[in-house]
């Protein structure tokens, strides 16, 4: 077993027997991520839902469907990449996590992606997005490649929004297939020290669009 997997493995037994938030009793499964840990690409979304509540795996209903589909439009699958949430147990008939649960839920993703190193963080929704900035603006910000302190994000809509709504759709689709493009930006700016002229935004957050 590598240090990784050890790491990744402890975190997932943690939130496992967890109750830092009301949400333990009220769920039915938590549902701590997966994929693959040595993955370029993160996506992660908010919280679980209820087929993910059922079986204890992200995305895997509708917008589960959905973001397969969008994965194989920039030839990857699940198993390339790794897929978490922000919260690890379903809040109540999907209702919008509480600041409180979000504060306690945190540091579980927080240490799940200082140990997968991914390139890019592909953030699925505006509670996603916010987790790592704050002042985003998920209809202004989507498509956007943007430096969140560590993290390079790419805010997209969550797949579930986008099943509800065809131009949302549209938006998720379009933004989605720019990945490959981003990931190749990264690489670039990595070997030749650039910045590609990202501009600094709010609270040093840096951005460009693509
Ligand atoms: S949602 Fe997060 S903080 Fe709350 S009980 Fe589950 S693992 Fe713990």
């Amino acid at each position: 077993m590598t240090e990784k997997e050890r790491i990744l493995q402890e975190i997932e037994k943690n939130v496992r027997i967890c109750s830092k938030c009301r949400l333990h009793s009220l769920a039915k499964n938590p549902v701590p991520g997966e994929g693959n840990l040595d993955a370029e690409i993160a996506f992660v979304g908010e919280a679980p839902g209820a087929t993910e509540d059922e079986t204890g795996r992200p995305f895997v209903g509708r917008a589960g469907k959905l973001l397969e589909t969008a994965l194989a439009k920039i030839n990857l699958m699940r198993e390339d990449v790794w897929i978490g949430n922000v919260i690890k147990h379903r809040p109540p008939e999907n209702r919008d996590p509480l600041p409180d649960e979000i504060s306690a839920c945190m540091p579980y993703l927080t240490l799940q992606l200082r140990t997968i190193k991914p390139k890019l963080i592909v953030t699925l929704g505006r509670y996603s997005m916010g987790y790592f900035y704050p002042d985003g603006k998920i209809s202004r910000d989507r498509g956007t490649l943007i430096k969140a302190g560590d993290y390079n994000i790419f805010p997209v809509y969550h797949p579930a929004a986008a099943l509800r709504n065809p131009i949302m759709m549209k938006d998720f689709i379009s933004d989605f297939i720019k990945i490959p493009g981003v990931l190749k930006k990264l690489d670039l700016a990595k070997e030749t020290n650039q910045s590609f002229g990202l501009k600094t935004g709010e609270k040093g957050q840096q951005g460009f669009n693509f």
